[in-house]
């Protein structure tokens, strides 16, 4: 069975290169039955924060990536990683090394001098245990120096590393506490973990993690190094290019379904296919489309691809979706009447929004109570001969009988003796019903609100 693991460091919020790590690793193990597990790498006390691990927690949930299991932390496993460390020298695996760093860096500037690799070589590799003073000491791994490593990774193919470029690392520093790649290593394995799917800038790790699989005599995971994401222009992925936290993805109103497809996109394709559900991507998703250059992050089709997902949702599931974005950007909640307003108008509103806060503004007639407020541009929209028009029309809609035919019928019979645009009626329309420009419909809101209120709303504009 599949088990991956998402694997962050807590220093720092859970940023968007970060999110599709987790989902990629969740689309893999969730689409083939398998296990996703999350662990929190810890180790590091002096930048790791607990309101880290809590946004991390909490954009995860977000973006619906459910793990299994209890959350594990990396400190919390350290005597374990140090068993394994003390294993490895019984077996000859690691050695004690004694080197102090004056030593490592006389051996290096002694190196460079001659013109040798600099990379230590500790004496301590084959000393004789006899030999071993009583002074600090790390455990390092008694690395292969012969002969290459190779990573069999799913992404990036074969890659090679020449052992002689590969030092013996450290695995216990000499205050006992494991090394990050120690840590690792010996975490995806008691975890279970079949897969490995992390940036790319990681697979030089992986040739050292391998060579601990291999003193240790694991087996190996499958092993995907996915590139990273860059900027629309190719360059390392900024702020200004959408480095930001999930966070703010959430607030920025982006339907949950629509991002979580947009990253699926993020160095992963199916055919051509663009727009699609999680359900889909669940059912796809392998190494298979994986591309191995660099992905683009691009706000635009970001915004395509959420402005699909939102005209497919149910009105149910927008209402519910709405209810949390209005939460988590500390906005009052949807209401009584302007909730089963906005429930009728959900019709004309959500095929043209692509966030939620497009939605929200569309359907602003919708929200808005007595005496509407006209923003700058509506408030211009009403000047004396729009007035005039509005309150020349008023008794003519009183005798309509609020059907889309009745309204367009009557509304026709008044501009043309008149011979009046459609535009002169429609913006003061708008400017009275939503105190906005930019609405969906003059009909749409006029059906939307009931007779009795659009009446109302055009009086308080003329009393
Ligand atoms: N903690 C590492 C990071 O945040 C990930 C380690 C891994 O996936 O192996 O980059």
């Amino acid at each position: 069975p599949v088990v991956t693991r998402f694997a962050p460091s807590p220093t720092g919020f859970l940023h968007i290169g970060g999110a599709r790590t987790a989902l990629f690793n969740w689309l893999f193990a969730r689409g083939r039955g398998g296990r996703f597990l999350l662990r929190i790498e810890d180790t590091d006390r002096a930048r790791s924060t607990p309101e880290a691990t809590a946004a991390i927690i909490e954009g995860m949930a977000w973006l619906g990536l459910d793990h299994d299991g209890e959350i594990v932390s990396q400190f919390e496993r350290a005597p374990r990683h140090a068993e394994v460390a003390l294993q490895m020298l019984e077996t000859g695996h690691a050695y004690r090394c004694y080197a102090t760093q004056d030593e490592i860096q006389a051996f290096r500037d002694a190196a460079r001098a001659e013109g040798r690799s600099t990379l230590f070589q500790s004496p301590w590799r084959d000393a004789d245990p006899a030999d071993r003073p009583d002074a600090p000491y790390v455990v390092r791994l008694k690395a292969p120096r012969d002969g290459e490593t190779v990573i069999r990774d799913q992404v990036q193919g074969d890659v090679t590393f020449r052992n002689d470029q590969l030092d013996d690392m450290v695995l216990l520093r000499s205050d006992g506490t494991p090394t990050y790649m120690l840590a690792v290593v010996v975490d995806d394995h008691d975890m279970g973990v079949t897969h490995v799917i992390r940036g790319d800038d990681h697979l030089a790790n992986a040739a050292r993690q391998g060579q601990i699989y291999a003193a240790m005599g694991w087996d190996l995971p499958v092993w995907a190094h996915i590139p990273l994401i860059h900027g629309p222009d190719g360059k390392k992925l900024s702020k200004r290019h959408g480095a930001l936290a999930v966070e703010e993805y959430r607030a920025m109103g982006y339907p949950v379904e629509g991002l979580r497809n947009y990253l699926t996109r993020l160095g992963w394709s199916h055919g051509d296919d663009e727009v699609f559900t999680t359900a889909q991507a669940l059912d796809w998703f392998g190494f298979e489309g994986m591309n191995k250059a660099p992905a683009r992050f691009d706000f635009k089709k970001l915004e395509n691809v959420s402005g699909h997902h939102l005209a497919m949702m149910e009105d149910e599931a927008i209402l519910a979706e709405l209810d949390g974005f209005l939460a988590a950007t500390a906005k009052p909640p949807l209401d009584g009447i302007r909730r089963d307003r906005l429930s009728a108008a959900m019709y004309c509103l959500k095929d043209r929004a692509k966030t939620w806060g497009d939605l929200l503004e569309k359907g602003e007639f919708a929200l808005a109570s007595r005496p509407i407020q006209p923003d700058a541009k509506a408030a211009a929209a009403l000047d004396a001969v729009s007035i005039g028009i509005l309150v020349e029309l008023t008794p003519q809609l009183q005798s309509a009988s609020w059907s889309r035919n009745d309204l367009e019928a009557v509304i026709a019979s008044f501009m043309d003796p008149r011979e009046l645009k459609f535009g002169k009626l429609a913006g003061p329309l708008r400017a009275a019903l939503a105190g906005r420009t930019a609405t969906p419909s003059v009909y749409d809101m006029m059906l939307v609100l009931g007779r009795e209120e659009t009446l109302a709303r055009l009086e308080d504009v003329f009393s």
